[in-house]
């Protein structure tokens, strides 16, 4: 049991506790300290909470968890602010790894430099001659190959794009390493696929980095691309193997592309198969690319790239195909999310769920939108009409938001990253951090979502002030409302009596601090299913 504490159950009967205590994996009761000591036996274990705030364990409603785990041991370009810093990181990795093997992840900004200009190949195929280069835009919409991961993929001046995506060329066509969304492919199919051992590896790797972060359930979106259903099936078995070892402790729900979601109903398997650890039986879709990559859909065109206003998916641009799967995933029991970014991108996801609903009837579907990005107003309150999750990543706000407004000017921006209007209107926000995009730090997103200060400190007082949120609306996506994405909201979410004992302790009270001191609180003891996982 846990005693003496400040206990934020998320728990709309008892909202404020000062104590729990835990039988087995689950909370028995919540209350005072005298309540809650008369339950103690001679074997219980008390932690003293000295007067900590206790929140329910953060559940992360959108990672990439492999691919994050796999980036920690990989060249680090996310804090590079320099062509010459982008080689010399390179050079420096490429110096450790054996000839033939291929570098990837990294996570560049160009965004960070100046000028904001793109990389290309020759930038780096002086200094990685022997292995092949296969380096990702933070937001993984855009990759950049040296010459001789280009010239393995057989990638010439003749390599025709492909719909979805773009290869972006020089004056003379030839590619300049840069390739977008769908494009990303013809490389990645030649790009040998994990060992047991790397899966292990990465997926241990991320479970450590969640657990220091406070993160006690994820929602692993997966991959993209043609290979996207065979990569998360290696990681589901990964997770399999370290559950068998007794070395899993977080929980995963593990979503699979809905264009394969077949897969899931030939066997019979629906949302939440599993156990309390891993389960699968959801499905996720692409509408768009990412406004980093001008490769989301809006309406009008980009303002600094006039003529350009993104593209949908491939998938999504064979419509039909995309609304029967929808309904076959629907109808099998399979709950979707499906990523939208643009504006254009997300009123046609609204559509295609409102058609569904229409033509299949009403249902508790927990149907979702990841990113739900950039929003005509008349759009926001659709999420409530239609009941669509808002699945929303604060911490993108304060990172994009150094640029957003080159991209797509102040007016599209009022409605960027919506969170207070989505909740005025009624909609269900989840919280997330979209790992390896942005740190899974749970506490990064609520200090994000409460003052919306830029990462460049521009905007003190906030960018798009009116779009703060509190702390309590903020923990609540972070928490039951993440829960609620995901149909767990039954057994976790909260601190209440029947519930999975996952919970957090934190280095100072969030609801009682300016949300700018936010920034620098810690989380000093994790808990999962009773279990102190870190401390
Ligand atoms: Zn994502």
């Amino acid at each position: 049991m846990a005693l003496h504490g400040k206990v934020w159950t998320e728990n709309p009967q008892q909202p404020e506790a000062e104590a729990f205590a835990v039988a087995g994996h689950r909370i028995l009761a919540v209350g005072t300290d005298a309540e809650i000591e008369k339950l103690a036996g001679p074997h219980t274990r008390v932690i003293d909470l000295h007067g900590r705030r206790v929140v329910p364990g953060f559940n992360d409603a959108h990672v990439h968890f492999f691919w994050g785990g796999q980036s920690l041991a990989s060249v680090q370009l996310r804090d590079v602010t320099s062509r010459q810093q982008f080689q010399q990181r390179i050079a420096d990795y490429a110096k450790t790894r054996p000839a033939g093997e291929w570098i990837v992840d990294g996570n560049w900004d160009e965004e960070k430099w100046t000028p904001a200009e793109l990389p290309t190949h020759d930038w780096i195929d002086s200094v990685t001659p022997n292995n092949p280069v296969w380096v990702n835009r933070s937001d993984g919409h855009m990759m950049l190959a040296n010459a001789l991961a280009m010239k393995l993929a057989g990638i010439t001046k003749d390599t025709h794009d492909v719909p979805g995506g773009v290869i972006v060329r020089d004056k003379d066509g030839s590619p300049t390493g840069i390739f977008k969304d769908a494009a990303k492919d013809l490389v990645e199919r030649v790009i040998p696929p994990p060992s047991d051992a790397q899966v292990d590896a990465a997926l241990l790797a991320a479970q450590k980095y969640a657990l220091d972060n406070g993160v006690t359930s994820v929602q692993d979106m997966g991959f993209t691309g043609s290979k996207a259903a065979d990569m998360q099936a290696l990681v589901v078995r990964g997770y399999q193997r370290l559950m068998a070892e007794g070395k899993w402790k977080v929980r995963v729900s593990a979503r699979f592309p809905l264009d394969h979601y077949r897969r899931l109903a030939d066997l019979g398997l629906m949302t939440n198969f599993g156990n309390d650890t891993l389960v699968v039986g959801s499905v996720k879709a692409f509408a768009d690319g990412s406004l980093g990559s001008g490769s989301a859909w809006f309406f009008q065109p980009y303002d600094d790239a006039p003529g350009n206003s993104g593209l949908p998916t491939d998938d999504l641009a064979h419509t039909d195909q995309f609304f029967a799967n929808l309904q076959g995933a629907d109808r099998a029991g399979l709950h979707i999310a499906t990523h939208a970014i643009g504006d254009r991108a997300n009123k046609t996801i609204l559509d295609l769920y409102e058609r569904l609903e229409k033509e299949d009837g009403p249902a508790d579907r927990r149907l979702r939108i990841e990113h739900a990005q950039h929003l005509r107003p008349e759009d926001i309150p659709r999420f409530a009409q239609l009941h669509v999750i808002a699945s929303v990543q604060p911490y993108h706000c304060i990172d994009d938001g150094r640029w957003a407004e080159k991209r797509i000017g102040h007016k599209r921006a009022e409605t960027t990253y919506a969170f207070r209007s989505l909740l005025d209107a009624g909609a269900i926000l989840a919280f997330g951090s979209d790992w390896f995009v942005a740190p899974i730090d749970p506490l990064a997103g609520i200090y994000a979502a409460t003052t919306r200060r830029t990462l460049d400190g521009k905007h003190p007082d906030g960018w798009i002030p009116e779009q703060k949120i509190s702390v309590r609306q903020a923990v609540h996506a972070y928490t039951i409302g993440s829960a609620y994405a995901e149909s767990q909201d039954d057994i976790k979410g909260s601190i209440a009596p029947g519930k999975l004992a996952d919970f957090d302790v934190l280095s100072q009270d969030i609801f009682h601090i300016d949300p700018v001191e936010i920034e620098n609180v810690k989380v000093v003891l994790t808990a999962v299913g009773g279990e102190i996982v870190r401390q």
